[in-house]
């Protein structure tokens, strides 16, 4: 039995059906699109309102909105199966999901009735807006504001890299209400993209990962009404922040999910493939190194898998959370450069995954926490445990 195999086995028969649902998904919609999506260089709408057609985005949203509130596991192991074929189609998809699921819980009942069956239907599709040009990995720093009117708050500023922002109607947004109060003055608004002051920017060109539509807006006047305030300032930060080991969690399964693929496509080809009086897969020196590739996989998945059980457990995953993203995104960028070589000069073509799969990787280092703010995670995590007297 794999780990795969033995952490779905302690899921239950709806989280089953669903990742069985999303792998076929994944193997019938995203694996023979992917390539084209990345040539067509945008966002594939269509794709991800079918995937909303067949309920792969109802994961943890609640009963009483229409959803299959299911665990994190399960979205786990669905954003690992779909990251298989393409890592920017998978975050994409998590991305409409959790905007759809914090939107339901947190925002105004009203929004929630006027916007939510619109969301059901993949019609109205949802960012995560906290980065700006200027801040990134110093969330506190953002610059965009939040300023009291009549009735409710006028912000203005710019938000970069959001996910599906190409295309989003919705938009969760982060602002500052009063600068001289840092983190505790941000403010969380629920933004709608078809209102006055939201000027949507160009999609940003990104080398493997256009099917996420990452872009940028400006919000110029934008005036959001006070009940679509869904985080007080002195909250705000810490719900953002409250995702953020799921996030690292499910992108760690993501690097899983493209690092098997990549070890199998290298495999079949050198299994495949002849020289000097064999194949390349005779070869150990070649041989060796898929194995060393296949060997971190094994600790990928079990830091991944260990960092979802602490999280649907609701214990405190921050440690394990950050060993998952580090570890998994440092091996699968290494590994996939050794798969790419294990093939020759045909690892490179686009007939393949691996190049798409290893510009993934390089995205996965940088999204819900660099690789150095893992880093500074688990620095902290061992001076509090060994540098104290
Ligand atoms: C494809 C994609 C999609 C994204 N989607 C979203 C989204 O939906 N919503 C959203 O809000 N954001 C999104 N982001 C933004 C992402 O969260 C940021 O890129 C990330 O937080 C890093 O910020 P930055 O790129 O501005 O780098 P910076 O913060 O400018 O960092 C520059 C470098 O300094 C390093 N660094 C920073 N702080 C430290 C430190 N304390 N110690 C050591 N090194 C440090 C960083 O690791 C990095 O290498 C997305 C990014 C990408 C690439």
């Amino acid at each position: 039995m794999t780990l795969t195999e033995e952490f779905d086995a302690t899921l239950t028969d709806a989280e089953r059906a669903m990742i069985a649902k999303a792998r076929s998904f994944a193997e019938r919609v995203v694996a023979p699109n992917a390539k084209a999506w990345e040539y067509a260089r945008k966002h594939p709408t269509d794709a991800i309102r079918q995937a909303c057609a067949e309920g792969l985005h109802l994961i943890e949203l609640e009963k009483r909105f229409g959803g299959e509130a299911l665990s994190f596991s399960c979205k786990m192991r669905v954003c690992e199966e779909v990251a298989r074929h393409d890592f920017a189609f998978a975050f994409s998809l998590v991305n409409v999901h959790n905007s759809m699921a914090r939107f339901a819980r947190d925002a105004h009942p009203q929004m929630v009735e006027r916007l939510l069956p619109r969301m059901l239907k993949g019609e109205l599709i949802g960012s995560p807006g906290l980065t700006e040009p200027w801040a990134g990995s110093d969330f506190a720093a953002i610059r965009t504001t939040a300023t009291k009117v009549a009735g409710g708050w006028e912000l203005n500023g710019a938000k970069a890299w959001i996910t599906n922002s190409a295309v989003c109607g919705l938009a969760l947004v982060y602002a500052q209400t009063d600068a001289s109060k840092g983190w505790r003055g941000i403010a969380g608004f629920m933004v709608e993209a078809d209102r006055p002051g939201f000027i949507r920017e160009a999609p940003f060109e990104l080398h493997g990962g256009h099917a996420i539509g990452a872009a940028g807006f400006r919000l110029e006047k934008y005036v959001a009404p006070d009940e679509a305030m869904t985080a007080k300032p002195g909250e705000a930060f810490k719900m953002a922040l409250s995702g953020i080991n799921g996030a690292r969690t499910y992108v760690a399964a993501m690097c899983c999910g493209m690092l098997e693929s990549s070890i199998a496509v290298a495999t079949k080809y050198g299994s495949e493939r002849t020289l000097f009086g064999g194949t390349v897969m005779d070869l150990q020196g070649v041989r060796w190194k898929l194995v060393d590739a296949a060997n971190d996989l094994e600790a990928m998945r079990a830091l991944t898998y260990r960092a979802a059980r602490i999280i649907d457990a609701k214990g405190d995953a921050q440690e394990a959370a950050a060993h998952a993203k580090k570890f998994s995104g440092d091996k699968t960028i290494q590994h996939i450069a050794n798969c790419i070589q294990a093939m020759g000069a045909n690892g490179l073509r686009a007939d393949y995954p691996l190049v798409r799969h290893m510009s993934g990787a390089k995205i996965a280092s940088y999204t819900d926490g660099t690789t150095e703010i893992q880093n500074e995670r688990l620095g902290r995590v061992l001076i509090d445990r060994h540098g104290k007297a």
